[in-house]
């Protein structure tokens, strides 16, 4: 199995609930190799031996839920997912429960793949990345500015160089801007001893940014990409902010 790189304090674990609170194993990016399929597995789309990826939200499936009817199990009420509810990738091996395999969560990748199970753990963030710029538009030549150079913004920075975007990159921290420059990206900001918004005028000739996409957790950066936006933009909240500091400060004049 291997299973994605995430920044897991000691802090975060005791507070999952569920399935073996206080001693629980984390992961929800999985790749692996099925090692035994269940009797009662009705018609598998893969066998003993085949590389499989997980799809990790797993639904409810009850009557009346519209989420689960319509497909949309990651944003189901009673998502209980791999990884935070049952336990995750972090191991050897893992048990696919019963009402994971039952939504399909298991798929083969195809035998002939050279993708690497490294490259594979990244599949469900990289499908986040991909169904949130779907609602984004993005189009060639647009000014798309992300704020966050971690593995989700960087994503985003290079799936909106496919489409032919601009991309302006903004990150905090030194190092991982540092990283972040290999990829050679249109335009970085370094927003520890830079004025953002100024920043972001400034390149994009005071026409603001076509796109804006906040990939880290400060909702100061939110607010801050609100006014660089331009005309016709388009603005996603990618990121989470914290519960207790998740309100934002909206000019409804903008
Ligand atoms: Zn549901």
């Amino acid at each position: 199995m291997y299973e994605g790189t995430k920044d897991v304090t000691k802090e975060f674990v005791p507070q999952i609930k569920g399935y073996g609170e206080g001693k629980f194993i984390i992961g929800h990016e999985i790749v692996g190799t099925v090692e035994e399929i269940g009797s009662e597995v009705k018609n598998p789309t893969y066998k003993v031996g085949s590389r499989v990826i997980i799809v990790t939200s797993i639904g409810c499936r009850k009557n009346g839920c519209r989420a689960c009817k319509e497909g949309n199990y990651n944003m189901c009420k009673n998502n209980r997912p791999i990884g935070y509810y049952y336990p995750g990738g972090f191991a050897e091996y893992i048990l696919i429960q019963d009402a994971a395999v039952k939504q399909g969560a298991i798929i083969p990748v195809p035998e002939n793949s050279t993708v690497s199970d490294e490259h594979l753990a990244m599949v469900e963030p990289l499908s986040c990345v991909i169904n949130g710029q779907n609602y984004l538009n993005i189009k060639e030549g647009e000014y798309v500015t992300v704020v966050g150079a971690g593995p989700i913004g960087l994503m985003h920075s290079l799936l909106a160089k496919t489409k032919g975007a601009k991309v302006i990159l903004a990150e905090y921290s030194s190092a991982r801007l540092t990283t972040a420059k290999e990829f050679g990206f249109d335009h970085y900001i370094a927003t520890k001893d830079t004025d953002f918004v100024q920043a972001v005028l400034d390149l994009t000739h005071k026409e603001g940014t076509d796109v804006g996409i906040v990939a880290c957790s400060v909702n100061k950066v939110a607010e801050d990409l609100l006014i660089t936006m331009a005309m016709k933009g388009r603005l996603s909240f990618f990121a989470g902010f914290p519960k207790e500091n998740s309100i934002l400060k909206l000019d409804g004049n903008i």
